[in-house]
């Protein structure tokens, strides 16, 4: 038998077991679309959890190129790092604000935090007493979700008390829609009218209230600003229209061994997969420690081209088996790539198929992948 050749793996994605490839034109490009459609509102972008798992460091940079100045993270150390990464006139908001005796972090590296509390509220104006100087700030009103924010009486009662904001300069008053992907809701309208309600007991501020989805529900919930994080990263802002933001992530995994399997085999742990014939399959380099949910295995797959090949079995945490048993042997050689997410299945079909939604997904993409960024106007989705 030859010997084969062996691959030059001086080249990280030679040796990789998974490559994960990110899209930064079309992250530009969807902020454009959202940008687009909140015409006359400041278009922000919601970098948290490292940009949905994409890689703050890259994705904030390259949204700052396409005209974003106003970022939004989740924590404080977000913010914190999010700072390196852009220039120094962007502002960088973050949504929790600070915990107590974190005050001067924030304010030290220029974030601005959302005052969800009157408890924040408060110790904000101790650290702005403090300095000196009114320090810029964020308001968070609940108008209905019951997560984050002030109700309608907190507000009556800082208006009311005449140091109630004293120290606080207003830069935004922001809410947040908890039903905004089905946009037959009511509960948006209402919301929407609370929101419309209770800033007006407050000094004149900007508003903000719609995420990707919200931008969808059309202009009325525009106001000034808008925040969206998913659409920006290719999931689609509802599920009654097809979704009109462009794929950003491509998942390669490469096929390790592949192997005849018969009647009396099983496969994987608990032997849950018993082939009714034989069938030839194939281990691939991707597991649930990379992201890959065990409760997706049942509607699970991966392409190669346009064949499809179904997940058999259990998710193991570092691989999975599927069915090639269609596939030409010469097209399923081990170091193959076959796609995970990518043209023919995208962040929704698999978390559809998992139970859950493309947000989580996303987030739970895991480390070890080799991370490739395309941007420049090459195309990560020709195969
Ligand atoms: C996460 C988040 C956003 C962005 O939401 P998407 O649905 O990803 O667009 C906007 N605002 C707040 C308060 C958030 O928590």
């Amino acid at each position: 038998m030859p010997v084969p050749p062996i691959a030059d793996t001086a080249w990280p994605h030679a040796r990789a077991g998974a490559t994960l490839t990110i899209d930064l034109d079309a992250i530009r490009a969807n902020y454009r679309t959202v940008r687009n459609l909140a015409a006359g509102a400041e278009c922000a972008a919601v970098v948290k959890a490292d940009a949905y798992g994409l890689g703050a460091a890259r994705v904030a940079p390259a949204l700052q190129e396409e005209g974003a100045r106003t970022f939004f993270v989740a924590h404080l150390d977000e913010g914190m790092a999010l700072r390196r990464h852009v220039s120094a006139d962007a502002r960088i908001i973050v949504l929790h604000g600070a915990v107590p005796g974190a005050e001067k972090d924030c304010l030290h590296d220029d974030l601005i935090p959302v005052l969800n509390s009157v408890d924040q509220i408060q110790r904000w104006r101790g650290l702005a007493h403090e300095a000196g100087r009114a320090l810029p700030s964020i308001l968070q009103l609940d108008t209905g979700m019951s997560r984050f924010g002030l109700s309608e009486n907190e507000i009556r009662a800082i208006v009311a008390d005449p140091d109630g904001l004293r120290g606080i300069d207003l830069r935004l008053v922001i809410s947040h829609l908890a039903c905004a992907d089905d946009p037959d809701d009511p509960a948006s309208t209402r919301q929407r009218a609370r929101l419309v309600r209770m800033r007006a007991l407050l000094p004149p501020a900007p508003v903000s209230l719609a995420a990707s989805s919200g931008v969808f529900l059309g202009r009325d919930f525009h106001f000034d600003l808008v925040r969206p994080g998913a659409a920006l990263y290719g999931v689609a802002p509802n599920a009654a229209t097809p979704n009109p933001m462009r794929p950003v992530v491509r998942l390669q995994a490469r096929i390790l061994q592949t192997r005849h399997v018969s009647p009396n085999d099983g496969v994987g742990y608990g032997l849950t997969y018993r082939p009714s014939a034989m069938r030839r399959i194939a281990t691939i380099a991707t597991g649930y420690a990379d992201g890959f949910m065990r409760s997706g295995a049942a509607r699970g797959c991966a392409w190669l081209g346009d064949m499809q090949l179904p997940v058999l079995g259990r998710i193991s945490m570092d691989s999975m088996t599927v069915d090639v048993t269609d596939a030409p042997e010469t097209l399923t050689r081990p170091g193959t790539m076959v796609d995970l997410l990518g043209p023919r299945r995208g962040v929704d079909d698999v978390a559809r198929a998992a139970g859950t939604i493309g947000y989580e997904i996303l987030t739970s993409l895991g480390h070890r992948y080799h991370r490739a960024y395309v941007a420049g106007g090459s195309d990560a989705f020709s195969s």
